[in-house]
């Protein structure tokens, strides 16, 4: 409701092409997997969007982003936080699930795994917009955020002919967050979580709650063991992040 007509028609467009990219992974026979990374790349590649290029920038004027990727066919996944180097986040996070023993790389540690593994790089002004920067010098000036400050966080769920799910969170977090804050986006459980036979989440909102609450995780387990429909069990999971003062969506 607080946006142009022009600016809703340019974000369904945004999220047209990235459903258009997911499909196209399924309908030529790919996994989840890959489906749910296609569609966040081209989010994180439009600057519309609070992750990649285009996100919101820290207190120190710079970004910080995080992101993860699950699948649920052996819940395996791999996620980075505080990220301020590599290009493509989720990529980044698909690979520490590929081609590392860990789950989760943090900082100059995971932008340098990214690195090693051949992701591109870019300088981190590369993630940097005019519209960005103006929110930043608002919320500073004023010490508060408006909600648009902190949405925009992208993310996929898919379901492939094998029946396989998977799910994928990417963002910028908060605008002005202090540096090194970490959000709930790529904390396997708070924001992302995939279980075969059981749902795909990917999770936005204000990440303090859903870290506590443990949003992804709760849906799912909500699903498998109390047989909550997929929308009770959202509805429960985020009735509690209000309850304890958060908003968000999944
Ligand atoms: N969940 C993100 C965070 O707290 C923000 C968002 O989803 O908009 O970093």
């Amino acid at each position: 409701q607080n946006m142009s007509a022009d600016k809703e028609a340019a974000y369904r467009a945004g999220l047209e092409a990235s459903l258009a990219a997911g499909a196209d992974v399924l309908s030529a026979g790919g996994s989840a997997v890959d489906a749910v990374q296609a569609a966040v790349i081209v989010m994180e590649d439009d600057e519309l969007f609070n992750a990649g290029k285009g996100a919101v920038m820290t207190a120190a004027y710079e970004h910080e982003l995080d992101a993860s990727i699950m699948d649920g066919r052996d819940r395996n996944a791999g996620a980075v936080a505080g990220v301020k180097r590599v290009k493509n986040p989720i990529l980044a996070a698909r690979a520490v699930m590929d081609q590392s023993e860990h789950v989760m790389f943090a900082g100059e540690g995971a932008d340098a795994f990214a690195e090693s593994v051949g992701l591109d790089m870019v300088e981190n002004s590369y993630f940097t917009t005019e519209r960005r920067l103006k929110a930043l010098e608002r919320v500073l000036e004023t010490q508060s955020r408006a909600d648009a400050d902190r949405h925009g966080t992208v993310g996929a769920v898919a379901i492939d002919k094998d029946g396989n799910i998977a799910a994928a969170t990417t963002t910028g977090g908060m605008t002005a967050k202090a540096p090194g804050r970490i959000g709930d986006s790529p904390l396997i459980g708070a924001a992302t979580y995939a279980q075969n036979g059981v749902c795909a989440v990917s999770a936005t909102g204000h990440g303090e709650y859903f870290i506590r609450v443990g949003v992804a995780k709760t849906i799912c387990t909500r699903v498998e063991l109390a047989g909550d429909s997929i929308d009770a069990a959202a509805q429960n999971a985020l009735g509690q992040v209000a309850d304890l003062g958060g908003d968000g969506g999944v």
